[in-house]
């Protein structure tokens, strides 16, 4: 079947995940109805994902085969689901993957792919497919090799035995859906893998969760719903079928809940999974009001979904075993900074944008300087150059990321001129730069002192960028907004339009001159966008309001939790 025809909007398809414990128990389907209901008349879903194994909890066979008739009696298609956890307490224990150094998890796991690869023509993990068992078998089994190396191997003989192997063999088009987490920053220590994985399965999925960014235990800047889209997009061109989020730690502001959504299809997600049917349903008590607010938010972006074009960022490499600077793009994200990711090194950009993660590659220099001799600009964090090396990143400038500090609240830009003041004082590093071997763009302010926040050299026919980033990279939110501007205005030969705004504005490009403003920022603030030359207006798809161009730019009022959808003409 082709899934691409399972569609329950105009641009995109929604659709449910159901959990073991919310399907296995269900006798009586007229009961359940009613609860079901409550999701059906506000969100229309167009597939399922029924889940027969979880935490050594199992929804028998012929019980499956009972949930899938009723679904698909309602015409929602269906698929299987599957996650390979252990039984065990979370709040106690964390989340422990099941352990295949001892009997009974690769059974566990064979049973659960085959019974899925019986009934359904699709199925998917859910994002408990890592390994983290550290029990003595398995510390045995990993003998002298790094948890890395040992997971990663241990992960292709699991995928090739006990998944794709007996799936196949079951049944031969049955499409086999990786689900990825949304922690990308470990995903090698815990045994997955951005290349390795999408070679081997035959579709991935994307974790698109940001809940709370600050009180949860991830630190997860919403921009992130955004950009895990396009970073597994990069891993698997054409393959990654659709995002995925949750209500968890939203009730605080249900909008932040939303955002999960419309950043989600912002990065052009085909499907949009709603985990789990469970916590939607009438009778969930703290999330009653998601499902009608998410039906809301579908129909709206349904207007205009199609309006877009593909996303424009500043191409930004990260290979597929990246490590560091966790989340940095997120975080620049939030200060509108898009970036928009590359697993090769995008060799003919006109923009390189390089955090730590991309010194993975041991023949970055090399690449680097072939952009920058080709006319193009190379930005990186000082983190970048700090990982780098002094000596190495000699061969480029004379920039020395030193373990000097400096509490600042004071800001120069461009350059020295003007004083602007951030909100909060923010812990910044202090680069040491050869004077007048590179110019300044914005500085940071000190007792007869001052501090690069951006700097830039020429080299060839490009130019190189410092950003400094703070120790705390949510510190960056308090760098005035003609500070972040000076970051911003670097990524202006691949993205033909800059923001001018406070933090925690979020900007979305597309390359049919369709551009997207969303705003985290507390209160009603005024937003500029400088656009190319020869446009004359910018009309909101949303509203139908018209903003002109004036000496470059439109500037309007934004609003918290509102998407502007400009039309730029
Ligand atoms: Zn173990």
């Amino acid at each position: 079947m082709d899934r691409d025809k399972v569609r329950s909007y105009q641009n995109f398809n929604v659709s449910l995940y159901c959990p073991v414990f919310s399907i296995k128990d269900i006798d009586d389907f007229n009961a359940f109805d009613e609860e079901f209901q409550h999701i059906e008349k506000h969100v229309k879903i167009g597939r399922v994902y029924l889940e027969n194994y979880r935490g050594e909890e199992w929804t028998p066979e012929e019980q499956l085969l009972k949930v899938k008739d009723y679904f698909e009696k309602k015409g929602i298609a269906t698929a299987g689901g599957i996650t390979p956890v252990a039984k065990g307490d979370p709040s106690r224990d964390g989340f422990v993957s099941l352990c295949y150094s001892k009997p009974g998890g690769e059974e566990q796991l064979v049973k659960a792919v085959e019974m899925n690869a019986r009934i359904f023509d699709e199925f998917i993990f859910d994002d408990f497919f890592f390994l983290n068992c550290r029990c003595e078998a398995c510390v045995k089994k990993r003998g002298n090799r790094t948890w890395k190396d040992f997971r990663l191997a241990e992960k292709k003989r699991l995928i090739t035995d006990c998944v794709m192997g007996p799936a196949k063999k079951i049944n031969p088009n049955v499409n086999v859906i990786l689900k990825y987490p949304q922690w990308f920053e470990v995903f090698n220590e815990l045994g997955y893998d951005l290349k390795m994985e999408p070679a081997m399965f035959d579709t991935i999925y994307t974790g698109t969760e940001t809940r709370d960014p600050q009180y949860s235990h991830q630190h997860l800047p919403k921009y992130l719903s955004y950009f895990t889209m396009r970073l597994y997009e990069a891993a698997a061109p054409g393959r990654n079928l659709g995002g995925w989020f949750d209500p968890y730690e939203c009730t605080y502001n249900l909008n932040s809940y939303l955002e999960q959504g419309y950043l989600t299809l912002f990065g052009k997600a085909k499907e949009v999974m709603l985990f789990c049917m469970g916590s939607l349903l009438k009778s969930a008590t703290p999330f009653r009001l998601f499902a009608p607010a998410a039906g809301e938010m579908f129909a709206e972006a349904d207007e205009y979904m199609g309006e877009l074009g593909d996303p424009v960022g500043i191409p930004a490499y990260m290979p597929h075993d990246a490590r560091g600077e966790d989340n940095i793009h997120s975080y620049l994200g939030m200060i509108g900074f898009p970036t928009e990711p590359y697993q090769e090194y995008p060799e003919d950009a006109k923009t390189v944008f390089l955090a730590q993660g991309a010194l993975a590659d041991p023949d970055l220099p090399e690449k680097m300087e072939k952009t920058l001799l080709a006319g193009g600009d190379v930005i990186v964090t000082s983190n970048f150059v700090r990982k780098m090396g002094f000596d190495k990143f000699r061969r480029f400038a004379y920039v020395d990321v030193t373990d000097r500090k400096a509490l600042v609240q004071e800001y120069g830009a461009p350059s020295t001129h003007d004083i602007y003041v951030g909100r909060k004082p923010a812990l910044i590093t202090q680069i040491d730069t050869g004077v007048n071997d590179i110019t300044v763009l914005s500085c940071a302010f000190g007792e007869d002192n001052n501090f690069p926040i951006v700097c830039r050299t020429n080299y060839g026919d490009g130019r190189l960028t410092i950003i400094t980033i703070p120790d705390d990279f949510g510190a960056l939110y308090l760098y005035p907004r003609e500070v972040l501007y000076s970051i911003r205005q670097q990524g202006e030969k691949s993205v033909p339009y800059t923001l001018d705004a406070p933090s925690r504005v979020q900007l979305f490009v597309y390359d049919n001159d369709k551009v997207i403003i969303r705003s985290d920022y507390e209160n009603i603030t005024t937003v500029g966008l400088t656009v190319p030359e020869g446009k004359t207006e910018a009309v909101d798809l949303v509203s139908g309001r018209s903003f002109p161009v004036k000496d470059g730019r439109v500037t309007f009022r934004a609003m918290q939790g509102i998407n502007y959808v400009l039309d730029v003409r």
